[in-house]
């Protein structure tokens, strides 16, 4: 993933004819903050915080509690985070956390231990001003609550905007927890706006039916009847229907705790089985290089949704642009989680409120302004739009 993000830089700084040295300064990371973490029951685990570029801002990136986190992964993630954030024209930068530990081994008074006390280690090198982390995968309101009382008991500050993603009654935002997937749809709708495909019936797969593949399919189902969701996965397998499913049973089962290899009344398929399905759009919401030299060939859905960050590799980029893909590129297609969480921090640091209809209206505003620019640089440069997405984010940089 780290390699794929800093290949995209690269050709970015090509296309902008920059000079060796400028494209070295994008990728060139601040400040790597690395650190083990020790539970009251022995339990030692690796703990990081990378902060990539805070030219436009604050850092501003999630923190993800699974076993695969390290630290080329972490950095990764969070040079995303800076082309994402300046990609869609916020003013804040980029950075990324995580700890290296299954969250599901863990008592709920171990989690909240490893929650307060990474908050706690951070907390000289964070703060409204400086860096304000988000949840992640396998990271929720729960746990961000907990990180924030922590910062306020260490730090003294009790704005709420050191972190977004808190829960609503604890300084969150209306409309965070649905604003990757709802942005997802909305860059999606306007991209084949423009394409000139608009309103066309199309048969969708998800890979990933957590936090973000959930509220993408269920908000897909209320603002475009005319796409029907035919595939959906989860860690272990994916469940396929000709007929389709409501995304909201579907979001019932998942909430439950159901394992899709137990859903009655379809076929059961492997993720690999789902990545290759005849549909149109298939959506990877899942982890970073789900599609890459060992699977691309198989990829048979004309438009492909990066609502995961780093999805697909640099290989297999190229691989299916050369057969005539369309990939909605990850720095926009799930930049509604930043947003919203930009909207958060404006609120907390301002003392506001905002209705949904505020957040749900703005955001639409950001992402549809997003896809626009995307579009038409990927065809003034005649270039991917995964490619001009890079373009848009280092003219905002520089
Ligand atoms: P999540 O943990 O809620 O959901 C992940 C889903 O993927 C789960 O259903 C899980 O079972 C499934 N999964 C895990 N491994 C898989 C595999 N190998 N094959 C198929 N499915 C697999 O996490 P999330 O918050 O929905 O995040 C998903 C992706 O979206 C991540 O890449 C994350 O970085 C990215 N993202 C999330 C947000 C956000 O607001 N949560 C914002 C931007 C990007």
């Amino acid at each position: 993933m780290l390699d794929t993000a800093q290949a995209l830089i690269k050709r970015g700084g090509k296309t902008l004819g920059l000079s060796e040295k400028q494209t070295r300064d994008l990728i060139k990371i601040n400040k790597e903050h690395v650190f083990e973490i020790e539970l009251s029951s022995g339990k030692k685990l690796k703990a990081y915080r990378v902060q990539h570029n805070n030219k436009r801002g604050p850092y501003k990136g999630g923190i993800r509690f699974h076993t695969d986190v390290d630290l080329d992964e972490v950095r990764a993630l969070a040079t995303l985070m800076s082309f994402k954030t300046a990609a869609v024209g916020l003013p804040l930068g980029g950075g990324k956390g995580g700890v290296t530990v299954n969250p599901k081994t863990l008592s709920d008074v171990e989690l909240e231990e490893l929650s307060r006390k990474y908050a706690r280690y951070l907390a000289p090198h964070i703060g409204p001003n400086k860096d304000v982390p988000a949840p992640d995968v396998n990271t929720d309101s729960r746990i961000i609550d907990w990180m924030v009382d922590e910062y306020s008991v260490v730090t003294g500050d009790k704005t709420y905007a050191s972190f977004t993603g808190k829960s609503l009654g604890n300084g969150g935002s209306k409309g965070r927890d649905a604003a990757t997937g709802r942005g997802g749809v909305i860059a999606l709708q306007r991209l084949l706006e423009l394409l000139g495909k608009k309103d066309q019936k199309m048969t969708i797969a998800i890979q990933g039916f957590g936090n973000v593949g959930s509220f993408f399919g269920v908000i897909a189902k209320d603002e475009q009847p005319k796409w029907q969701l035919v595939a959906a996965s989860d860690s272990k397998s994916a469940i396929y229907s000709k007929t389709g499913f409501d995304a909201r049973d579907l979001d019932v089962f998942k909430q439950k705790k159901g394992r899709f290899s137990n859903w009655p009344n379809a076929t059961i398929l492997t993720n690999e089985e789902l990545i290759a399905l005849d549909v149109d759009i298939l959506v990877l919401a899942a982890l970073g290089d789900s599609v890459t030299e060992n699977n691309m060939a198989n990829v048979k859905a004309k438009y492909i949704v990066e609502l995961a960050n780093g999805p697909i590799n640099e290989a297999a980029h190229d691989y299916l642009i050369s057969k005539d893909k369309v990939i909605l590129p990850d720095i926009i297609a799930n930049s509604g989680g930043v947003i919203v969480s930009y909207f958060e921090w404006v609120q907390n640091c301002n003392g506001q409120d905002w209705t949904a209809e505020k957040v749900n209206d703005q955001l639409k505003s950001y992402m549809i302004k997003a896809v626009d620019t995307l579009y038409k640089t990927s065809k003034e440069n005649k270039i991917s739009l995964k490619e001009a997405a890079f373009v848009n984010a280092i003219k905002n940089l520089l």
